[in-house]
């Protein structure tokens, strides 16, 4: 209950928000940045807002990193209290497991992004958006609200009422903000809430200090410092980047929070038994059993809070209505927690609702949400493909690191960059945008299917464990340095932005085709392929199917010709890191993996 309650009572405002969790507070942020007069009321449940249990959430990649740091003007206090997130780190265990962090094989990118990203203390950074927001009089948070009772109205203001412990509230507001999370209100209320084709899981905990895995090894504090592989590996601290350990159909990452350590195993239920992790206890059995380098640690650490998601992905009907409602965050649409895109649904659905609840005029309006709610869909259903068919792929480093290279190569061209240049309430911008996001649509599922054909192929052949170590910076794949770029295409119009996108679409064209050349030469044990034009040139981004015969078939076409020119733009040398001759694969003892470990790759 706030001071201010008895006032707010058949007040009128101009938004209500129904849910004080990530979502909802930005939104209010955002919304008070660009009209400080405006009133909203915010309801919560909740009587302490934001809580003192673990909220997951707490990676951030560029959209939501420069949603939270640049758009809402949080950069400062990013910086003082959260750790700078050191992009995100892959690892994969040898054939019969590893106990120490140098045994891993790594997938990562060595230097630091260029867009700053964070690992939040998402309580922490919910206080403070809290505190700015009030520093508005005209923000109002009630805290302990139940029975919230909407009356939606197609024109005119909307009725709502609500019980509190002090009794009950009741007014009118011209926008309703659905940001209730897994509450869901409105999705339920309105028969909007839709099943989602992913079926993952997720146990998660908060241990006490700092869990750094690159301590978890038999090296001294001289050897960790003075590894050769360094020169790959580089000095940034590894424990600041989200580190995901990873098997078939799940992972499990390490987040640094301040005095804290955030821990959580994501997996697809068919894999691991939701039974066998869902207690703090058995979450830490698990680990320790499948991935063995945490038990030199885990085990001795304080548990401060322990949670779990059975099924948490969920789709919905319509997040956005000329009606004036909206809906951001889990309210309206989750997917799966790989790669952070909760965060940067937040950002991008609450920048067009912010943009549409500013609209005052009827017909303009009509017309954005008409747009919004096609992209809303879009940039959710562009990760459907990830979660729902290759998260298998995450047993494996070679499929896994392609498949990351391009969805990566995908964000960076139509997530980042249209979002740092304000374009995605670009009215002159998004028709043509849609267009092209939509025809890259079938690219994308297919390359997730030929990978998924490439890892069971490999699984069938006994093919998976990486021989030995192997160190991969993503970014030695040029066609996602050339997405990169995008980052410092700032000031784009519109006109521009298309042509940059054009050249996007080029880029990820050439992907799709390195990435089917590189697993043609693999499949036919022939490394030539790579590099024959003609083999190249037959291949067609758009229809790609995993299929060894016809591989064989073309490859038989073209095998005599004369090379030609490069079909490439760099030389693509980097993916021959995984076909080790087989003399030089060798199981090391713990003792010699700690050379091995120092004296380089
Ligand atoms: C396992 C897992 C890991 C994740 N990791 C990440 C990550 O690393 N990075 C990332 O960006 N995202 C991550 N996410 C997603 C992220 O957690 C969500 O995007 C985010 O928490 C959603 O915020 P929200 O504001 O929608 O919901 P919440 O923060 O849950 O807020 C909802 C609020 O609404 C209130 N409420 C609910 N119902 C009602 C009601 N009927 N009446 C009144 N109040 C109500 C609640 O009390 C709560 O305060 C992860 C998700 C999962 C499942």
């Amino acid at each position: 209950m706030d001071e201010t309650q008895q006032q707010s009572q058949g007040e009128d405002y101009d938004v209500l928000m129904v849910g004080a969790g990530l979502a909802g507070l930005t939104l209010a942020r955002q919304l008070l940045l660009k009209r400080p007069e405006m009133r909203i009321l915010m309801l919560d449940r909740r009587a302490v807002v934001p809580p003192l249990e673990q909220k997951v959430g707490e990676a951030t990649v560029q959209v939501s990193g420069y949603y939270y740091a640049r758009v809402l003007e949080l950069e400062e206090h990013l910086l003082r209290h959260h750790y700078m997130k050191y992009n995100l780190r892959f690892y994969w265990q040898p054939p019969g497991g590893t106990d120490c962090w140098e045994g891993h094989s790594q997938s990562y990118i060595r230097n630091l992004s260029n867009i700053v990203t964070y690992q939040l203390d998402r309580n922490a950074f919910e206080e403070e958006v809290l505190r700015v927001n009030r520093e508005h009089p005209s923000f109002r948070l009630v805290t302990e609200a139940t029975s919230i009772e909407l009356e939606l109205a197609e024109v005119g203001l909307h009725g709502f009422r609500a019980v509190t412990p002090d009794g009950p509230i009741a007014g009118r507001a011209r926008w309703v903000a659905d940001t209730s999370g897994r509450g869901r209100l409105l999705a339920k209320r309105r028969g909007l809430a839709r099943k989602s084709p992913i079926r993952h899981a997720s146990s998660f905990l908060w241990v006490e200090g700092l869990l750094d895995p690159e301590k978890l090894t038999h090296l001294d504090a001289p050897g960790i410092r003075k590894r050769k592989d360094r020169h790959h590996l580089g000095h940034v601290p590894t424990f600041l980047a989200t580190n995901h350990f990873c098997g078939e159909g799940y992972w499990f990452w390490e987040i640094p929070l301040h005095g804290k350590t955030s821990l959580g195993l994501v997996f697809d239920v068919e894999r691991v038994p939701w039974k066998e992790v869902n207690t703090a206890a058995k979450l830490i059995d698990w680990v320790c059993r499948n991935l063995p380098m945490f038990a030199r640690d885990l085990p001795q650490r304080k548990v401060i809070h322990h949670s779990g998601l059975a099924d948490f992905a969920h789709d919905c009907g319509q997040t956005f209505s000329a009606a004036r409602w909206s809906m951001t965050g889990e309210a309206c649409r989750f997917t799966d927690p790989l790669y952070s895109p909760g965060g940067d649904l937040i950002s991008i659905y609450n920048t067009l609702a912010a943009d549409a609840i500013l609209t005052a005029d009827g017909e303009e309006l009509e017309r954005k949400v008409r747009l919004y709610e096609s992209l809303a869909r879009a940039v959710y259903e562009a990760y459907v493909p990830s979660y729902a068919v290759s998260q298998d792929l995450l047993g494996d480093q070679e499929a896994y690191t392609l498949r990351y290279i391009w969805e990566l190569t995908v964000y960076f061209a139509y997530f980042v960059f249209p979002f740092i240049n304000d374009l995605f309430t670009d009215q002159t911008f998004l028709p043509g945008y849609l267009r092209r996001f939509a025809q890259l649509g079938p690219m994308n599922h297919g390359i997730h299917t030929f990978l998924m054909g490439f890892y069971n192929w490999k699984k069938e052949r006994g093919m998976l464990p990486p021989q030995g170590p192997v160190y991969f910076d993503f970014t030695e794949a040029w066609q996602l340095r050339a997405a990169a770029d995008c980052f410092y295409q700032q000031g784009a119009g519109s006109g521009e932005a298309r042509r940059v996108l054009d050249a996007q679409n080029g880029n990820l064209e050439e992907l799709a085709r390195w990435i089917a050349a590189h697993v043609a030469a693999v499949v036919l044990d022939e490394p030539r392929v790579v590099g024959s034009a003609e083999f190249v040139r037959g291949l067609d981004p758009w229809q790609l199917v995993f299929d060894p015969a016809e591989m064989a078939a073309r490859w038989q076409a073209c095998a005599d010709l004369p090379a030609g020119e490069s079909p490439w733009r760099i030389e693509p040398a980097c993916m021959a890191r995984f076909r080790r001759p087989a003399d030089e694969v060798v199981d090391l003892e713990p003792e010699e993996a700690v050379e091995a470990a120092a004296g380089g790759r």
